[in-house]
């Protein structure tokens, strides 16, 4: 299809230097140019920039190559797919560049400029102890003859290229889906190098370069680069190309309104992906973050992005990195997964959680009390990204593993116990660890203390009841018939519903906090169940 503005067959880019992972800033950049190019049945291209040796990787390459196509954005043209626009990587473009430095050169669009380093120094020094201060490059050597410019090349003298802004200019404007038409006065800008003194090429000049020869139609990118465009625009002139519609992406912030750092949690894509977040929730999250639909919609699922996307929606104002928001979103698409996709999803959590399980069932102590964490603990905790077999021997990991396959259906089992209470797959092993301790109990200290040993709540006699309850052969290993049996001997002895449970709870699951109680029993074994609130009786009763 072709846009209007443009009358071209749409054509976007993303184009990442690989000098790191991919930013959240990054990938919602290239959501926004992938569901543009899909909406308007355009092309979508990656284009890596990899100029500067010193801080590009190839590893980080792969890594951004990976982090797009877990999020699922497919590109059309560029690494691994090629294209008839290639090679996508700027490194390895230098003769295309040059050739239209040539050009430049031929149309007299450019000058050679031999001032040194130190004289430009100097320069900047005096300018910027004058009123007015510095205003770029004083272009003195835009007055050589080019004789002479020609014969002092010949004698090897070191020089940079220079684009010859033309002076007569009115102001430089552009068009900008998110800032509207924007003007620059040509005066202050100075004869940018587009060539340095060693041969390579600068950033503004090589961009252009690249995205005229591969007909770009819109730019969208952060409005970081917003200062660069008007430089850019120049070079689209002076290579005689037509200048693409471009959408300047407002900033994302942390939830403090300050610049989105390490101290906001993760900030890159791979760190969302190990901490289990799905990755529609991410693109989805991602795409609200400076566009909307209608300004109320917040679930757009994937197709209905790659449908409905507009440079119009999108905000000027900076956005928020609100990652309770991402939880709630990531909540919400677990809710609509099918059974199968959520288990294939959870196994490597669920191997997790049996590791973990089995790691505690084999303490020497039958019962350990661990201290209750604060709720910063626990928000570091839900911030930080842990490597999924952290604390967990090769060999339990392995254990761990043969487990799950072997127990489909007992983990199957959990799905009713976890798919309404979770925001992300990483909580699933602190969720369901206990029901692989066997016989042993890691008990919260807050909940011991509150619950079972709190004066007068009758926490001990309750446990007891319950403990007849489930001991009772004839009653089936069902969660209906033993919530009935417990709550049916409870009722007998006078006592409330919650004064019943709790202690049950706490003394099971180690935490007065847990999965559904009875649906939980049902999934560890009889024994298992009654050894347990037999420890725990004895370690806090009978101390
Ligand atoms: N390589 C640039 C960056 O990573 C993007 C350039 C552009 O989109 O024009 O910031």
């Amino acid at each position: 299809m072709t846009d209007a503005s443009t009358n071209r067959p749409v054509r976007v880019r993303f184009a990442p230097s690989p000098t790191g992972k991919l930013h959240i800033g990054g990938a919602r950049t290239a959501i926004y140019n992938w569901a543009f190019a899909r909406a308007m049945g355009g092309t979508f291209v990656l284009r890596i920039e990899d100029t500067d040796p010193e801080r590009s990787t190839e590893e980080n390459t792969a890594i951004i190559l990976r982090a797009m196509e877990w999020l699922g954005l497919d590109w059309d043209e560029g690494p691994e797919v090629g294209g008839q626009f290639g090679p996508y990587f700027q490194s390895q473009r230098t003769q295309l560049y040059q050739q239209a430095l040539d050009r430049l050169k031929e149309a007299g669009a450019v000058y050679p400029c031999f001032c040194t380093k130190d004289e430009l120094d100097a320069k900047r020094a005096r300018a910027e102890a004058e009123e007015g201060g510095y205003a770029g490059y004083d272009r003195t050597c835009r007055e050589i003859p080019p004789q002479e410019a020609r014969a002092r090349i010949a004698a090897g003298e070191p020089h940079v290229w220079r684009l010859k802004v033309p002076l007569e200019h009115g102001p430089v404007v552009f068009e900008d889906a998110v800032y509207g038409s924007m003007s620059f006065p040509v005066d202050v800008m100075d004869d940018m190098i587009l060539q340095r003194t060693d041969g390579t090429f600068t950033y503004n000049y090589v961009v252009v370069c690249d995205d005229v020869a591969m007909e770009m139609t819109h730019v969208i990118r952060g409005d970081d680069h917003l200062s660069n465009t008007p430089r850019q625009v120049l070079v689209y002139e002076a290579l005689g190309a037509e200048v693409p519609l471009f959408a300047h992406l407002p900033m994302i912030l942390g939830s403090n309104g300050k610049k989105l750092s390490k101290r906001h949690g993760a900030t890159n894509v791979e760190e969302y992906r190990d901490r289990g977040y799905l990755p529609e929730a991410m693109v989805n999250f991602l795409a609200l973050l400076g566009w909307s639909l209608d300004g109320e919609t917040t679930i757009i699922p994937r197709e209905e992005l790659c449908r409905d996307f507009s440079l119009t929606r999108i905000n000027k104002k900076h956005a928020i990195f609100d990652e309770k928001k991402l939880d709630w979103m990531d909540g919400s698409y677990i809710r609509e997964m099918d059974v199968e996709s959520f288990l294939a999803t959870a196994k490597p959590w669920f191997v997790r959680a049996v590791a973990l399980g089995t790691k505690a069932s084999c303490s020497d102590e039958a019962v350990c009390v661990v201290p209750t964490p604060t709720k910063e603990e626990q928000q570091e905790e839900a911030r930080a990204t842990k490597p999924l077999n952290e604390d967990v021997p090769a060999e339990t990991w392995g254990h761990a593993l043969a487990y799950v396959e072997d127990h489909a259906d007992r983990l199957r089992a959990t799905y009713p116990l976890l798919v309404e209470r979770l925001n992300r797959f990483d909580e699933i092993p602190a969720k369901i660890e206990f029901l692989f301790w066997g016989t042993h109990v890691i008990l919260d200290e807050k909940s011991r203390d509150k619950v079972l040993l709190k004066e007068g709540s009758g926490a001990e006699e309750a446990l007891a009841l319950c403990r007849a309850a489930l001991a009772d052969e004839s009653i089936p290993w069902q969660f209906e018939a033993l919530q009935e049996e417990c709550l049916a001997r409870g009722e007998a002895a006078g006592l409330k519903t919650k004064a019943l449970l709790q202690p049950l709870r706490v003394a099971v699951c180690g935490n007065m906090v847990s999965p559904p109680l009875f649906e939980s029993i049902v999934l560890m074994e009889r024994a298992d169940v009654l050894a347990r609130i037999d420890n725990v009786s004895s370690v806090v009763f009978d101390a």
